[in-house]
């Protein structure tokens, strides 16, 4: 009898909703081209939503520049390849491009940087898109911005 009401009285603990929303992710970029992961979860109980990037690699900017931008799945490629016209004087981000619905600023090695957004930019379960708009990276360096 008094196991189970152990028992009991831990699952009611386990059962209480204290997991405070996760309002930030960490996202690493390296020199070989890749981010650490391929999925971002926004959990719209955040009013905002911040992205820090991390870029764990040494070469520069202009060899191996990396940032995070966040577009609806449809818009990706169209925004990637305005960005590479947009060229490094823009940090690869064509200027004012609405597609766009956050992005951080463009890093090389051993740099970080962070973007924060309000997140009624996004509806839940939309497909959505990060990917990094430095020329070549798009296809790779790519993944789901998971909206809940
Ligand atoms: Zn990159």
């Amino acid at each position: 009898m008094f196991a189970k009401v152990t028992f009991a009285a831990l699952l009611s603990v386990m059962a209480v909703p204290a997991m405070a929303a996760q309002c930030d992710v960490t996202v690493e970029g390296n020199d070989a081209m890749q981010f650490n992961t391929k999925e971002i979860v926004v959990d719209k109980s955040c009013d905002e939503f911040t992205i820090n990037l991390v870029h764990t690699g040494k070469l520069p900017k202009a060899a191996m520049g990396h940032n995070v931008v966040i577009t609806k799945a449809a818009d990706k490629q169209a925004v990637a390849t305005d960005a590479t016209s947009a060229g490094p004087a823009n940090d690869y981000i064509k200027p004012n491009d609405e597609r766009v619905i956050a992005h951080t600023d463009l890093i090389g090695g051993g740099e970080k940087t962070s973007v924060s957004f309000k997140t009624d930019e996004l509806e839940a379960g939309g497909d959505y898109d990060f990917f990094c708009s430095f020329p070549g990276h798009w296809a790779i360096m790519t993944g789901k911005v998971v909206v809940k």
